[in-house]
């Protein structure tokens, strides 16, 4: 049994602000060595539950958040940015089921951290006409490649966002939001335990949950905080303008509407 990781900071139990999240920030480096731990307690249920490959994409900010001295031995970590599928680099076809670690609703949305990809430029991305966060684009790269999401981590607004998305998907909410800076989380000890437990229910249950099916063709509204930010993407020739601070765009291929998507919040962030 092969396993993919894709590992995300904002819905550790104990990270709330900026200054976990961020490079620059005071916790920063503590709530790494939380998300190690978390990842950790992911990979030990996995092997419990006679995972063979494990393979864990760091997939926050710089992704180089993984504390390389304390990784679980067993698995193999992807560190770096840019890669070419941001959150999902590394996953194929190989895989038999994909968990998805420390994650956080979509911009818009109630819970801790929200956001999705980038907090100063994306008001809401919108495929098909459902609201798609972080949690739902992954799934459906995941889903591209044949690859379940059995299991996701973080508070409980997340864990409603991959529900929704997911039926049967099997959550561990290590923390209850308060609101987007405030949380009740679990101790990191008890955070673990319920990740572990989780990942051993969530990998015995793997049948019974579907890959995500993604059918094109895909109409893509992306919509930014302000006008400004869609000036800026907007010279990517494939999207269409249909008010100040939201663009349109359609592709059949569902990893071509990521790249996309990717594509303008990039240019967006750099040239406003
Ligand atoms: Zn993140």
């Amino acid at each position: 049994m092969k396993i993919f990781i894709s590992a995300d900071i904002e819905g550790v139990a104990g990270v709330v602000h900026r200054e976990h999240t961020s490079r620059d920030g005071r916790e920063h480096d503590r709530a790494r060595m939380l998300m190690t731990e978390e990842v950790n307690a992911c990979i030990e249920g996995a092997l419990s539950s006679g995972a063979t490959e494990v393979v864990v994409n760091d997939s926050h900010g710089t992704m180089r958040n993984l504390l390389s001295e304390t990784i679980h031995q067993s698995a193999e970590y992807i560190t770096g940015s840019p890669k070419p599928l941001a959150m999902m680099e590394g996953i194929s076809s190989n895989y038999d089921a994909a968990i998805f670690l420390g994650y956080h609703s979509r911009m818009g949305n109630y819970g801790v951290l929200n956001h999705t990809f980038h907090g100063g430029v994306v008001e809401n991305i919108r495929i098909n006409n459902k609201d798609m966060g972080e949690f739902a684009l992954n799934a459906g790269i995941a889903g591209h490649f044949g690859v379940p999401v059995v299991l996701v981590s973080g508070c409980q607004h997340t864990a409603d966002e991959a529900v929704d998305f997911i039926p049967g998907i099997q959550t561990a909410i290590v923390k209850r939001t308060i609101n987007r800076q405030s949380a009740r989380n679990l101790s990191p000890k008890s955070a673990r335990d319920l990740i572990k437990e989780k990942t051993i229910v969530s990998l015995s249950r793997i049948p019974e949950i579907k890959p995500v099916s993604m059918q094109g063709p895909f109409l893509v509204e992306i919509s930014y905080l302000h006008s400004g930010l869609a000036d800026a993407a907007g010279i990517l020739p494939i999207v269409e303008k249909i008010n100040p601070k939201t663009h349109r765009f359609e592709t059949d291929d569902f990893i071509t509407a990521f790249r996309f998507i990717r594509s303008l919040i990039a240019i967006a962030g750099a040239l406003h």
